[in-house]
């Protein structure tokens, strides 16, 4: 396959990365991941806008403009003839000897992006998934989509562990996010997920689903939860680029009411599915 480093074009094979790179070393750098449907990037200026803002949180200046990036990325998706999968990529501060502190500002940030092949989750969509809750061990900046994922890889181990798709994390007593997506409780007709603040990653399915709510006079409340209403909740869902709106039917080993999915949840689902059909077509 074709991947992109540093706004050039190359074989898999020839990208590499320094061992002094900083992303390496320290986690120090941002990501992004889009997901391809029909070839097309679904919600791209949202990514690429996010892809910006975490930049300017830790410092990182990246030389591309919005538009530029859009186009080496749409190359990147014609030149590996991608239809449905996801594109990653990430920025770190760069290569530079090993120093915590910031290296001198000729220091260029390291650009990789490529893509992958992957199918929409249908069965997933269909039937739910099972998730077991953890405590959040993250530090209070999850807002940055950055690279130190280790909270989020633990997270996910443990939840794999336990035959589960996911782990729900929860800070004292609200529940936060999962460890790759944001969680949502509706009680009736009202839909509850954690408001956009430091301790949870501002999705863009999140930003999505709530513009879609809002079109459509659903009741939708940006406010934590927890742990309790979480496990009381009439239907529970999780969102993400991947993974889309996935209804959750198990906590804890625990049906979310009949273990099946939820009324509320479906119509999200639908009205996702109209919109990336409205984006990237059929
Ligand atoms: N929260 C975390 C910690 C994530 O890693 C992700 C995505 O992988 C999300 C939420 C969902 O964000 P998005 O909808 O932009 O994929």
């Amino acid at each position: 396959s074709t991947v992109l480093m540093n706004g050039e074009f190359i074989p898999r094979e020839e990208a590499k990365v320094d061992i002094e790179d900083r992303g390496y070393q320290f986690g120090d750098g941002i990501y992004e991941v889009i997901r391809v449907y029909n070839g097309k990037m679904f919600m791209a200026k949202e990514h690429l806008e996010r892809l910006s803002a975490s930049s300017e949180k830790i410092g990182i200046a990246i030389s591309y403009s919005i538009s530029e990036l859009t186009n080496l990325l749409e190359a990147l998706i014609a030149k590996n003839s991608l239809s449905t999968g996801i594109l990653y990529m990430q920025f770190t501060r760069g290569t530079s000897p090993r120093n915590h502190g910031f290296p001198t500002d000729d220091v260029t940030p390291t650009f990789v992006a490529y893509t992958k092949l992957l199918q929409r989750p249908l069965e997933n969509l269909e039937n739910g998934v099972s998730v077991i809750t953890v405590e959040d061990i993250r530090w209070s900046r999850c807002d940055i989509k950055s690279l130190n994922l280790l909270g989020n890889v633990i997270a996910k181990q443990k939840a794999a562990e336990a035959g589960c798709y996911e782990s729900i994390q929860y800070r004292e007593l609200s529940v936060t996010e999962g460890s790759s997506s944001n969680i949502w409780i509706v009680n009736g007709e009202k839909i509850q997920t954690h408001e956009a603040n430091q301790f949870i990653l501002n999705g863009i399915t999140r930003q999505k689903i709530i513009q879609l709510c809002n079109e459509n006079g659903m009741e939708l409340e940006e406010k934590a939860f927890s742990i309790e209403d979480l496990i009381d909740a009439d239907e529970v869902f999780l969102s993400s680029t991947t993974s889309e709106v996935t209804p959750i039917t198990s906590v804890n080993n625990v049906p979310v009411k009949e273990g099946k999915v939820g009324e509320v949840t479906k119509k999200l689902q639908g009205l996702f599915v109209d919109a990336i059909i409205g984006e990237c077509g059929q």
